[in-house]
């Protein structure tokens, strides 16, 4: 993992006064609208409460082992797709490992592996399931031409009306029979955290449509070289970019933005404020005046998605690891619950420079029985869940329990302490119709000089989303041209 380079930070005595634009958190959203910004001629800065950027996509290092502490691949970044165009637009260096297969699907009974291609993958099924040929050919052509016209922004789009009210499972019903073959269809929900019966139709294509179409990338020496390559580039730039330093108050006067207040004190002036972190913190505590009571409380109604339990696992070198395919572990054939599967990868056999010589990294992330707000003893729950995920490896990797040479385990509430998202949200809101598309918050707010990005607002979760929702708002940014 690259160190990070004093030159790429700002002391808090260094910052000015007043800046064209602040963004509150460096989470990927956040870093790529700045750096968009900031290549516009924009002066900009970015102040992150973490002491490291990327929020979600960091990384940490124990004992040689580096870890991704959530990110574990990222979709879009072939050079037709969002990522990727992105890459390019902004200059960024990073290199990509390509997953093929990007995924499989190990059910107690039958396993099936995914190729990072959308037509190999239709075939493959075709082969499983001949009866329903034609009806995924259909289905797949469809979902193309839906996911297109969700990354075009064709609101009034035809096929987005025709599937904005329907859940996953209800599209499936419609193009399918067979009970099998839409457990199979709906097997990387978790990607989004919603189950298939709730998850809306137009979330579900955004993400495994672009998944399916260009498969999956890992970056180079781990997730927070991702960030690092932004990092890079948005201070090559002029951006500014203070850690350890968390907004206290988005700063208003009569209905419009006017700078924030870090912690300690410190206030500095925008009048473009562009907030990249949890929604709910955004509008109950860093604003205090100036919003509609209206706006106030639909926030209040809505739900934040899911959270994990995670455990990384520093093994051995003699360990054989061969019996752990890269991929999501149901404990039943079906139907799918909130707790009964687990996302397990080996990041070594992609990238071998994640570990001292020889040695190998487990990553599991596990989905939990009770709600965030239902827990009360997260030390307990930390202790039950580690425990029962390394006896469940254990049926992959005998031996597996004396040959761990670092343990590290998280939380939702690890999660909000390190990120400050709502319970541990992974996702933002979570992916439903009610919350999705028109339906999930603009990017515009009502307060004037105030922006979102980030998976609280469009298009969704997802770090392929995300930097997507950076760039978005940094265009409509500029074409406010609110600062000159
Ligand atoms: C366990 C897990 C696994 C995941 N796996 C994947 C995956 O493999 N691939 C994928 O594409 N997506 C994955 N996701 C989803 C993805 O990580 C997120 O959707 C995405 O990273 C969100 O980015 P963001 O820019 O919206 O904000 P965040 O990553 O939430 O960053 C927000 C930033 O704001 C900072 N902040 C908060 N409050 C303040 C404040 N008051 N002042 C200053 N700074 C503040 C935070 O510290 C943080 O750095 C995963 C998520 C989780 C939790």
């Amino acid at each position: 993992m690259a160190k990070f380079d004093a030159k790429n930070f700002s002391g808090r005595s260094q910052l000015n006064g007043k800046y064209d634009v602040i963004i509150v958190g460096a989470g990927i959203a956040g870093l790529i609208c700045g750096t968009f910004l900031a290549k516009s001629g924009k002066k900009v800065l970015i102040a992150e409460q973490h002491y490291i950027p990327g929020g979600y996509c960091t990384s940490f290092k124990r004992k040689g082992f580096i870890f991704d502490s959530a990110v574990h691949h990222i979709g879009g970044c072939g050079k037709w797709s969002i990522v990727g165009r992105c890459v390019n637009e902004l200059g960024l260096e990073i290199d990509f490992h390509h997953l093929d297969p990007m995924d499989n699907l190990i059910f107690p009974s039958f396993s099936v592996e995914i190729p990072a291609d959308i037509d190999k993958y239709k075939e493959n099924l075709q082969l499983m399931f001949p009866d329903e040929k034609e009806c995924l050919d259909g289905f797949f052509k469809e979902l193309t031409k839906l996911y297109r016209s969700i990354i075009n922004n064709k609101a009034d789009s035809p096929l987005i009306n025709k599937y904005k009210d329907l859940t996953y499972l209800e599209t499936l019903d419609c193009f399918f029979s067979n009970p099998k073959l839409k457990t199979i269809l709906a097997g990387q929900w978790g990607y989004i955290g919603s189950l298939p019966g709730e998850v809306s139709t137009i979330g579900m294509c955004q993400m495994l449509i672009n998944y399916l179409k260009d498969g999956a990338y890992f970056p180079v020496g781990g997730t927070q070289e991702f960030t690092n390559a932004i990092v890079e580039r948005y201070t090559e730039l002029g951006g500014h970019l203070v850690l350890s330093a968390k907004v206290e108050k988005i700063l208003t006067d009569d209905s419009k933005v006017i700078g924030v207040a870090l912690a300690g004190e410190k206030e500095i002036k925008a009048d473009v404020i562009v907030s990249n972190v949890d929604a709910k913190q955004t509008f109950t505590t860093l604003i205090s005046s100036g919003i509609d009571n209206s706006f106030i409380e639909k926030i209040g109604k809505m739900k934040e998605s899911i959270s994990f339990y995670l455990l990384y696992l520093g093994v051995s070198a003699d360990l054989n690891l061969s019996g752990l395919k890269r991929g999501f572990y149901y404990q039943t054939d079906g139907p799918y619950t909130h707790d009964n599967w687990k996302y397990i990868s080996v990041p070594t056999a992609v990238d071998k420079s994640l570990a001292p010589e020889n040695k190998q990294i487990i990553f599991t992330l596990v989905s939990l029985k009770k709600a965030y707000d239902e827990t009360v003893n997260w030390e307990e729950l930390k202790d039950d869940y580690t425990e029962s995920t390394i006896d469940y490896l254990t049926r992959f990797v005998p031996g597996l329990r004396n040959q761990i040479e670092v343990i590290e385990a998280a939380t939702p509430k690890t999660l909000k302490r390190y990120t400050l998202n709502s319970k541990g949200a992974a996702y933002g809101w979570a992916v439903t119709n009610d919350q999705i598309a028109s339906n999930r918050l603009s990017h515009i707010t009502p307060l004037k000089g105030l922006y979102l990005a980030g998976h609280w607002t469009t298009p969704g979760p997802g770090i392929s989303s995300v930097v997507s929702s950076g760039w978005k708002a940094a265009n409509i940014i500029l074409k406010d041209n609110i600062t000159n």
